[in-house]
């Protein structure tokens, strides 16, 4: 147990909305579904759920053969906060253009190619799910202290960090949830956000436009008064309070936004297979 323990240790820390946010994201986002995107989303994913799919990328990167991805799940801004805050694709997307906002440009690109075969076009969508949910935590938009992984704070007293409390502990304090019922408070979270439509579903901005939306609120919340503001100090009370409107306006926006690139790559392989067939009948 003990040496399990330690090893654990070494597994780096988590780099990730918690899988409550993620699956509220893609139920919120099955919510906003054309039908014809939900019958591209079965031809994909199989019996595969939409909640399940969504997690899978956090599973991926922990396996040997999926280490290189793990990466694709944030960006590092080199910026200033609580003074400035900024994402610049050439700046930060390094090394090697291996970021978020490289990532999925590069997964929608391979979710509708059909030189692949299933299962790449498969894991694509999988990406896809996942990391437009990543890229609306305020968090894997900031390299500052690696993304606050190095900030330590304390939440009901215990100590951990303030990339943990993004991630994990403030979605779970909102729906009241632990780690074991979070496939139901995914459903009644989703159900409850479903009204707080933000914007225009045809609006779909570009992807580091995204990336900065999320940065922006490191400067305006996350780290407003400075690491000092938060180092060491309780965030379970105030902090938590004023935190829930960049939460609920951040995920509300991942799950519409994630609907409206889905619906558009549905719309994409419909009028190839349209043009496809037609050739067919000539
Ligand atoms: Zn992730």
């Amino acid at each position: 147990m003990k040496l399990l323990l330690s090893l654990l240790s070494l597994l780096p820390l988590s780099l990730a909305w918690g899988n409550l946010a993620h699956r509220t994201i893609a139920l919120l986002a099955q919510k906003h579904f054309t039908p014809s995107a939900s019958l591209y989303i079965h031809s994909l994913l199989g019996s595969e759920t939409l909640s399940d799919a969504a997690i899978w990328a956090d599973t991926y990167k922990f396996l040997p053969q999926g280490r290189y991805t793990s990466s694709w799940h944030f960006v590092d801004a080199r910026d200033e906060p609580p003074h400035s805050c900024s994402v610049s694709y050439g700046r930060d997307c390094q090394p090697n253009r291996t970021c978020i906002i490289a990532a999925i440009a590069n997964m929608t690109g391979r979710v509708n190619d059909e030189r692949l075969e299933h299962g790449e076009r498969n894991m694509a969508l999988k990406f896809l799910l996942h990391l437009i949910g990543d890229l609306h935590c305020p968090l894997h938009a900031e390299g500052l202290l690696r993304g606050g992984n190095d900030i330590s704070v304390l939440w009901e007293g215990r100590d951990t960090n303030l990339h943990f409390v993004w991630d994990v502990l403030i979605p779970q304090s909102r729906t009241n949830s632990t780690e074991a019922d979070e496939r139901a408070a995914a459903i009644t979270w989703a159900g409850q956000l479903y009204n707080m439509e933000l914007e225009d579903p045809n609006t779909t901005r570009l992807v580091v436009g995204w990336a900065r939306e999320a940065n922006a609120w490191v400067c305006r919340t996350v780290l407003r008064g400075g690491v000092d503001g938060v180092k060491r100090k309780e965030l379970s009370g105030k902090y938590y309070i004023e935190a829930i409107p960049a939460l609920e306006e951040l995920v509300s926006n991942a799950g519409w936004r994630l609907a409206a690139w889905i619906n558009e790559l549905a719309k994409e392989e419909a009028l190839k297979r349209g043009d496809k067939e037609r050739g067919e009948l000539k």
